[in-house]
């Protein structure tokens, strides 16, 4: 082609552009050709055409979409910045801001690379492209652009011609369909399937061409008896009959499974009248001629799709029992169809830009966010878009799109990815170079965050700089968890001091009934989470040590009702003579029936007390059991309790328990079973349980023969590494 050709391709362009333009600065529009084929100078494609013939198809296309002045010479313009030595000062300066924005826009879409990703991904730079374009003229074209190159993709590489065609089959086409520009998409749909499927692709134009003359014949017998019924009625209308895309047969034979003699409805009808009642007698007159099948009318009429499309259609079986489709609709419906968002592209060169922005950027955010097409098997990636405002979308090293809402900063990112690369961020990098945590992202930045594990972690002024909800509770999360093991501390010694103060003692806190009744009373569910919220300030201490009093007091009031039914007294031999019974000597009393109580379980040598039960003996308790001391601040029962001392024993054993706070750890009870063993002391049972917080408690059940005994079996267990408390419970 050589230049005088070209030139004869731009009056083509100028003269499409005036005949729906009247108003075009046709000097203008020229300047821009004479700049891009100076600029492109003697580049060419890969065919051999000069490169500027491709500038020219694009703005060629845009054209057809009734595009406004600006957005044909940016299309003219939109590989200047990005292809020859122009910048977009230089389109500024001869084409104004308002060009320089669209063609800036432009190259940077054509910047953004695309792998194939799992579909969220594609979703997600589907959004980015959109977000990224702003001004819906950038995308406009960058469809257009893409549509010349794929129809010209014969004379690219093998890989290049797929990756293309991938990209175009997977993010540009389903944007065309979102935007309403079905010609463009069944285009663009067909031109991928050519390099993504051949074989497929060549299958079914081989065999629609083998069928074609049966088709056609088929497709005039239809046309013509509704064009004669049309005439008829007098009812002026345009009757067409076409194959229906490449792409919706192919996918029609692989969802379901058909060979293309099995896919009936290749053909489709369109009867294209002026006015709304007409489409409703059309439809009328369609069902009279042939028989419709049930469910399979679609008034998009009185309900338009969220992209603008409006139309009936209506699926009838012809006269030999085949099926088609008839669209019926206006004419302005079918420039919308073809066109969509650009055939009602109302951008005002009078108004400012500012103003006229505003309207159309409402109305297409409308329409995009209220995008729910009803027809879901031919748009399955309906996601609702929050473009241009609220909304960034940005990538990883890796290709993967991460969306964050506009104003976020590399910490935001950071977040995103995982709390751990937030918290063990060093710095940030976007589009390879260190940048402050304060920049603000923007749409197809790359970022990358690099971490360390020796971060010391997030300082509190990032909270400021994040912008998202996320990264910001995050990182309060981390200090809060970093001070919790402080809280407990705190907790845990204010706690225990109240404890005190109301003569309450620790080893209450080895109850597992108490300990978990208290607790549930508290709404936590552990002691470190109840020390936490004390040492947090969430909780107070009077508050927590009221509950587990009245914890104490209720299982203690069991207890005593439990000792007063208890038949285990009858294993208490009766004793022979006046001598001690099991040990112990009672003043004034021979014979008795003795128990030991199962509260403070006592041993020779501790200081005991006897308790005067009802039908079964004497019950001893240690004199410092809190059962006793209870009873007794009470004032109940006074008469009932008595003295009783220990007498000679003969070396018998007593059974009684020690209870143990521990770090909980591998072979704990190991250790302490080898401590007991060493002592010689018998053990007869022992229980571990973990209470959360790494920690254990312990309730060992020994046969010692006197306090001595067990006050160095406590000592030498309270050696043990990781144990915290050794003590006897009951007191
Ligand atoms: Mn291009």
């Amino acid at each position: 082609m050589n230049e005088e050709e070209v030139y004869s391709k731009y009056l083509a362009l100028e003269e499409k552009v005036k005949n729906y333009n009247p108003g075009l600065n046709v000097p203008r529009l020229r300047a821009a050709y004479e700049f891009a084929a100076s600029m492109h100078g003697e580049q060419r494609r890969k065919d051999g055409t000069l490169y500027i013939t491709h500038p020219i198809a694009a703005a060629e296309i845009a054209a057809e979409m009734g595009l406004d002045e600006d957005a044909i010479i940016s299309a003219l313009l939109h590989d200047v910045v990005e292809d020859t030595p122009a910048t977009i000062d230089d389109v500024r300066k001869n084409f104004g801001q308002s060009v320089a924005d669209i063609v800036d826009g432009v190259t940077k879409l054509t910047r953004v690379t695309y792998t194939s990703k799992e579909e969220e991904q594609v979703e997600n730079l589907r959004k980015m492209l959109i977000a990224m374009a702003r001004d819906i003229r950038v995308i406009l074209i960058k469809i257009a652009d893409r549509l010349h190159n794929m129809r010209t993709m014969e004379y690219q590489a093998h890989d290049k011609q797929r990756a293309k065609a991938l990209e175009t089959m997977e993010v540009y086409a389903p944007i065309a369909h979102r935007l309403g520009i079905q010609k463009i998409k069944w285009e663009l749909e067909d031109l991928s399937l050519i390099y993504l499927d051949p074989l497929g692709y060549t299958e079914i134009t081989a065999k629609l061409d083998s069928r074609m003359p049966t088709l056609e014949a088929f497709m005039d017998t239809i046309k013509n008896r509704i064009l004669g019924r049309m005439q008829e009625y007098g009812i002026d209308a345009a009757v067409s009959g076409r194959i229906k895309h490449i792409y919706s047969i192919y996918r029609k034979m692989y969802t379901q499974n058909k060979s293309l003699d099995e896919v009936f409805d290749l053909c489709a009808f369109r009867v294209i009248v002026s006015d709304v009642s007409d489409c409703y007698n059309v439809l009328g007159h369609i069902h009279d001629l042939f028989k419709p099948i049930a469910g399979k009318f679609k008034d998009y009429i009185s309900t338009p799709k969220p992209n603008m499309y409006q139309s009936i259609h209506t699926t009838v079986v012809g006269p030999e029992g085949i099926p088609f489709e008839v669209q019926i609709r206006t004419w302005d419906m079918h420039h919308t169809a073809e066109y969509g968002i650009a055939a009602h592209w109302k951008y005002k060169q009078g108004l400012g830009a500012e103003d006229a922005g505003e309207e159309k950027f409402a109305w297409i955010r409308t329409l995009l966010e209220s995008q729910q097409d009803s027809d879901a098997t031919e748009f399955v990636q309906d996601l609702k878009i929050d473009m241009f405002a609220d909304e960034v979308f940005v990538f990883t090293p890796g290709g993967d799109v991460i969306n964050l809402p506009a104003g976020a900063t590399p910490i935001d990112f950071a977040y995103a990815i995982h709390s751990d690369v937030g918290n063990s961020m060093i710095s940030a990098k976007i589009n390879g170079r260190i940048t402050p945590y304060d920049t603000v992202l923007q749409n197809g930045d790359i970022v990358e965050v690099l971490t360390s594990k020796t971060a010391k972690g997030p300082s509190r002024d990032w909270i400021s700089l994040a912008h998202s909800t996320k990264a910001k509770n995050k990182i309060k999360q981390w200090f809060k968890k970093e001070r919790r093991e402080e809280n407990v501390e705190f907790g845990k010694a204010a706690f225990e001091a109240e404890m005190k103060r109301n003569r309450l003692s620790p080893g209450d806190l080895l109850d597992d009934e108490i300990v978990s009744a208290a607790l549930k009373k508290l709404s936590v569910s552990s002691l470190d989470e109840m020390y936490a919220a004390i040492g947090y300030g969430g909780m107070s201490t009077a508050r927590a040590v009221n509950r587990f009093r009245e914890e104490v007091i209720r299982s203690r009031r069991q207890q005593l009702e439990r000792e007063k039914t208890d038949k285990l007294i009858s294993d208490a031999p009766p004793a022979a003579s006046s001598r001690p019974v099991r040990g112990i000597v009672v003043q004034g009393l021979d014979n008795c029936l003795i128990k030991f109580a199962r509260c403070c379980t006592p041993v020779p040598g501790d200081k005991v007390v006897g308790f005067i039960t009802k039908g079964y003996g004497i019950s001893v308790h240690r004199a410092e059991c809190q059962n006793y001391l209870n009873s007794r601040a009470r004032g109940e029962d006074e008469g009932r309790w008595i003295d009783v001392g220990w007498g000679e024993t003969g070396g018998e054993l007593y059974t009684t328990t020690i209870a143990m706070n521990a770090r909980d750890r591998n072979g704990l009870i190991v250790d302490v079973a080898t401590v007991l063993n060493a002592a010689k002391v018998k053990i007869l049972s022992m229980n571990m349980q973990e209470v959360g917080g790494g920690k254990a408690i312990a309730t060992i059940q020994v046969e010692v023969p006197d306090n001595t005994v067990l006050a160095s079996v406590m000592s030498r267990l309270s050696l043990i590494s990781g144990v915290v408390e050794v003590s006897r419970p009951g007191v």
